[in-house]
């Protein structure tokens, strides 16, 4: 896998416009919004240099996002940028790394995303990205 940088570090807020009120007091801005009703998320992004901060608040009892807020909040997933994401799904697979997704899915953006299980990351959640 080809990874070509940290796309955005995932951060699970139950409240995003309270979080972005927090995240601007810092002097971080806001780049885009976003629904992403497939995850059933509401997204902020935030730059950091070249990678962003993505605060990722539940716009759905039973998304993903609002079951981890339910045992902790912070640092949710980690995504790497990569190119050809059916090839390095295709390579992770041969490999016996445990897929979320064994296929590319719409992510924020008109990306295209797949999640690695962290019993294959060292306990981390890793999204992969390609650009949409
Ligand atoms: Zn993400």
């Amino acid at each position: 896998m080809k990874a070509l940088k940290i796309d955005h570090l995932g951060i699970a807020v139950p409240s995003l416009a309270e979080a972005v009120k927090a995240y601007e007091a810092l002097g971080f801005t806001v780049e885009s919004r976003e629904d992403v009703p497939t995850e059933k998320v509401r997204v902020a992004f935030l730059p950091v240099g070249e990678s962003r901060l993505e605060l990722l608040e539940p716009t759905d009892a039973g998304s993903t996002i609002a079951k981890f807020l339910q045992k902790r909040s912070g640092i949710h997933h980690v995504c790497v940028l990569v190119e050809d994401i059916e090839t390095v799904l295709a390579e992770l697979r041969a490999r016996g790394v445990s897929l979320i997704d064994t296929e590319p899915r719409p992510g924020a953006g008109g990306s295209r995303v797949a999640f690695v299980h962290p019993r294959s990351a060292g306990g981390v959640l890793l999204e992969l990205k390609e650009k949409g």
